[in-house]
């Protein structure tokens, strides 16, 4: 493996939409974290950087949706985002943002510089336009069959449905998510970046120089590269974005996947002078953490960009990962499908490392995995408490039993003693190697098979029973089970660092550098240990139905959400519609009709009589909670007998999708009589 002077470490950056969810951090941000706390253990110069995503069209649409301007939802999301990432303990060296005016020149610099060397095509076509709105129909703001699947509501830029990518012109039956209008064809003009061009030199730097990719990084590069490039649009005839720095592009803004990458680089340079160095010096290794969703724009496009630029290195390594799913189904932002991280940290107090630890063991690394709350609960309390948790505590409580918690002498170490010592060093290179290549879920592994090691030691010699017959060896076998201990200390530091501190602390050690880890005389004898407090506890069943109950809450909201309506009516004309007379009625007394579940006696003050109704309400309202209500009722409907009472009029109520009834009333105290038209 080629040694490098320095690492430039970047996580995807987050869309300034909507906070964060395990998906997010099992793909790309604990895998990512892990790697840089490594490379820092190592002394490695390293830089991570990551920040918010805060142009295209989704931010707009929302602020749209909500009233406000497209600048407030990304500071409200910016922060909500920053702070749950730093209270989770995501070492970004900066977390910066795509609004920024240092991005906004080096963006605008980029693009600058591609245009003045002739790297763009400049093109005419007919693009949809929404008369009403006055608007080009860009990406999410225009709907319509997919092509494909023939899903009703596929976006412009893509199916969400079966993932293909699309443009507006493949839809079938487009519409304006803007106003709903059917939009018209007119012509624009944008730039365009040859992909086709950039094909060859792709072809060779990915299929033939990049072969140690992840297969399914690989996979999906060779299958884009496969089915051919073409040139593709890198502005956008929007008013939120960065302005495309061109004389005779006013309205238009570089597209949101163009400027967006750029951000790793103006993240850089609002961090360091040095920012160059990591950019340009092929001395740097620089690795993209990203999700599935991210592979053609990091792998593709991007590399074109910098290609075309021409001063900038390329990725080393582009460590994608597959999807997280949540209980069984794909996690969903729109749908609040999904476990959110600052809801989890007000949940789950300090319990940042049992969820690092959870995403971690299981990361969809090859494979779209499933994480469940149960596995969540059985990974708590199997391995971190009865693994990990327990091996340290009982290290601790014997030693402060036995020797007065200062580190026993080892005076007289046997076979086994060496062999268990001699495994640490092992260990560690077997994490090493998997950390070198991207394998999480294997080192964290094989990290844990050390703790493993400790206990199966301990429970092996039994020092509570070696004690009656031969306090040396006690010694030797608490002196063996606290080196592990130290080395646990640094060896999960990556993977779970409040834990590794909390260790450091317990055993009044510096905390260990990776180079150090291996070495079994970390602790010297006579050292003296603090009181350690167990470092993970028990988590109850209990803590984990609240989980499913809000789970379940949520799906229940959307099956109602996405019940079927019933179908629509056929035209009336207005005359037909004028012939129902609707009035403002009052509820005067209610009672249940004998022998029937369903049905209430009603008698109705309608301001012009009083008369009585017969209404299947009686499952939903209590007939003492009626009296004094006003609804409006249908006072010439033909008189109709139902069980023996003649019931003159209907009572309007609404059915919600899962069958309830609810009364249709005028908003505020209306006159009795009063006319509904
Ligand atoms: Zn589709």
């Amino acid at each position: 493996m080629k040694k490098f002077k320095r690492y430039l470490i970047t996580a995807a950056l987050p869309y300034a939409n909507g906070p964060i969810h395990i998906g997010h951090l099992a793909g790309v941000y604990i895998p990512a974290d892990i790697y840089c706390r490594y490379l820092r253990m190592k002394v490695e110069d390293v830089i991570f950087v990551c920040g918010s995503d805060e142009h295209g069209v989704p931010i707009s649409i929302k602020a749209k949706q909500e009233g406000v301007s497209p600048q407030q939802i990304v500071d409200k999301y910016h922060e909500i985002i920053k702070d749950s990432f730093k209270e989770f303990g995501i070492s970004f060296d900066i977390y910066h943002r795509t609004t920024s005016p240092t991005h906004f020149r080096t963006a605008s610099t980029f693009f600058k510089t591609l245009f003045d060397k002739g790297a763009f095509v400049e093109k005419t076509t007919k693009q949809y336009f929404d008369t009403e709105a006055g608007q080009f129909l860009a990406d999410r703001y225009i709907v319509g069959t997919c092509p494909r699947c023939g899903f009703e509501n596929a976006y412009g830029d893509q199916c969400e449905k079966c993932g293909s990518s699309l443009s507006p012109d493949e839809l079938i039956h487009p519409r304006s998510t803007i106003s709903g209008s059917k939009p018209i064809l007119k012509e624009t003009f944008h730039w365009y970046l040859p992909l086709d061009k950039y094909e060859p030199f792709l072809r060779k730097w990915i299929l033939e120089e990049n072969k140690h990719w992840k297969s399914n990084v690989y996979g999906q590069c060779k299958s884009w590269l496969d089915g051919g490039l073409e040139p593709r649009a890198v502005t956008r005839d929007l008013d939120w974005g960065i302005p495309v720095p061109v004389e005779g592009a006013e309205g238009k803004v570089l597209y949101v996947w163009f400027d967006a990458p750029i951000g790793y680089i103006s993240a850089t340079k609002t961090l360091t002078r040095k920012w160059q160095l990591y950019w340009k010096d092929p001395e740097t290794k620089l690795v993209h953490f990203i999700g599935k969703d991210n592979i053609v724009f990091h792998c593709i496009i991007f590399p074109a960009m910098l290609k075309a630029e021409g001063t900038y290195i390329l990725p080393d390594n582009v460590p994608a990962n597959e999807f997280l799913n949540l209980e069984g189904d794909k996690i969903s932002t729109s749908r609040n499908w999904a476990v959110w991280l600052h809801e989890y940290l007000e949940d789950f107090k300090n319990k940042q490392d049992v969820l690092r630890y959870v995403l971690c063991a299981a990361a969809p690394e090859t494979k779209d995995n499933d994480f469940t709350w149960k596995d969540f609960q059985a990974r708590n309390n199997n391995e971190l408490v009865a693994i990990l948790g327990n091996f340290v505590h009982r290290s601790f409580v014997l030693t402060h039993k036995y020797f007065n918690g200062r580190v026993p002498e080892l005076k007289n170490p046997d076979k086994y003693d060496n062999e268990v010592l001699g495994e640490i060093i092992k260990i560690r290179k077997q994490v090493e190697t998997n950390l070198d290549n991207f394998r999480f879920r294997e080192a964290l592994k094989e990290t844990m098979n050390l703790a493993r090691l400790g206990n199966k030691y301990l429970a092996d010699r039994e020092p509570w029973n070696l004690i009656k017959t031969d306090k040396d060896k006690t010694g030797d076998v608490l002196n063996v089970a606290l080196q592990i201990s130290a080395n646990l200390s640094g060896l999960i530091e990556p993977f779970l660092p409040d834990t590794s501190r909390k260790l450091v602390g317990y055993l009044k050690m510096a905390p260990l550098k990776w180079t150090e880890i291996g070495n079994v005389k970390v602790l010297k004898a006579g050292h003296e240990l603090r009181e350690s407090k167990l470092l993970f506890e028990k988590i109850e069943d209990t803590a984990i139905q609240e989980q499913l109950d809000k789970l379940a809450g949520i799906k229940k909201q959307n099956e109602s959400a996405e019940a079927k309506l019933e179908p629509a009516k056929s035209i009336i004309s207005y005359d037909e519609f004028n012939k129902m007379d609707i009035r403002i009625g009052m509820i005067l007394s209610a009672e249940k009709v004998p022998k029937t579940d369903k049905l209430l006696k009603l008698k109705i003050d309608t301001g012009l009589d009083v008369r009585t109704i017969v209404s299947g309400i009686a499952e939903y309202f209590k007939p003492e909670d009626l009296p004094g209500k006003q609804v409006c009722v249908l006072a010439n409907l033909e008189p109709r007998k139902i069980k023996g009472i003649e019931s003159r009029g209907m009572i309007l109520l609404a059915e919600t999708p899962d069958g309830k009834l609810v009364f249709v009333i005028p908003e505020e105290v209306t006159q009795l009589g009063s006319t509904v038209k």
